[in-house]
């Protein structure tokens, strides 16, 4: 997962501008309507920072401000062309590093995800903390996902950072031929929830399908790099492409690599000569 600093996006302009630009009359529910928002952006941001938001309340019509009005909002003026904040949405799709998804930290970003969904989180349809740029694998996997409960919550890009710490194990179940499995790891000194959290972002998004698939490709390269040593059992050449590999990937330590180059490189089955059972 990859994590993003969080939007240097004034959330109430935002709103603002969208709504005058909408309609003369949703303009005309502004002074009314803009201090429950900006209440209610100040309660996200504490509940994202609490690290769960099970009990985060879904959004209610705000006065005469209705769901479909505050939905307009989003698809009219970020998402259109020519929408009044369609500059915002760009530089919230540009803000993941290399324009990877922070999700799966794999595929390339191709949209904004509601990271809670506004569906039932409506009060947060344009709300840029809640703007989050992501792949359509992910996005795909994400959907109509209720936070309510621990075991189906995400990790928040703006909010959560695990790219320090290893949350990945690899396991290899089969060595003849190969079969390997990514498991959710609890790192030491993270809390209960933020575990649960890791646990059900590794699990709802798929991410042991996305990163074993990308895992055997590697393997199979490896065996080709690696059948050079083979006949005269040179087993230190492989010892120290593997450890060449660990240290590159020591930068990332939450990535899949890591997490498997720091078991190959103990590997003494794998080193001499299991490699070639891929
Ligand atoms: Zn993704």
């Amino acid at each position: 997962m990859l994590s993003i600093p969080r939007p240097q996006i004034d959330p109430l302009e935002i709103f603002r501008r969208c709504a005058t630009a909408q309609s003369v009359r949703l303009e005309a529910l502004l002074p009314a309507v803009s201090p429950i928002i900006e209440q209610e952006y100040v309660a996200y941001q504490a509940a994202m920072e609490l690290e769960s938001v099970v009990e985060f309340p879904r959004s209610s019509k705000v006065g005469s401000f209705e769901k479909d009005d505050l939905l307009s909002l989003y698809s009219d003026q970020l998402v259109k062309k020519s929408g009044v904040c369609r500059e915002e949405y760009e530089r919230l799709l540009a803000s993941a590093p290399r324009k990877k998804c922070p999700m799966c930290s794999e595929s390339t970003v191709t949209a904004l995800d509601h990271h809670l969904p506004k569906s039932s989180y409506f009060r947060h349809a344009v709300n840029p903390l809640n703007l989050v740029p992501i792949c359509s694998r992910c996005n795909e996997a994400k959907k109509h996902t209720m936070p309510n409960a621990e075991d189906k919550q995400f990790m928040h890009p703006y909010f959560d950072d695990f790219s320090g710490v290893q949350w990945l194990d690899f396991v290899i179940l089969q060595e003849s031929p190969i079969e390997i499995e990514f498991r959710a790891r609890r790192p030491e000194g993270v809390s209960d929830r933020a575990f649960a959290k890791i646990k059900s972002h590794f699990s709802r998004l798929k991410l042991n399908e996305l990163y074993t698939s990308n895992a055997i490709v590697m393997l199979d390269d490896l065996k080709e790099t690696f059948s050079k040593f083979h006949d005269d059992n040179d087993w230190v050449s492989v010892r120290d492409e593997l450890s060449d590999h660990l240290r590159r990937s020591s930068r990332r330590k939450d990535s899949w690599e890591h997490a498997m180059f720091s078991v190959l490189c103990d590997c003494e089955w794998y080193i001499e000569g299991g490699f070639k059972n891929i």
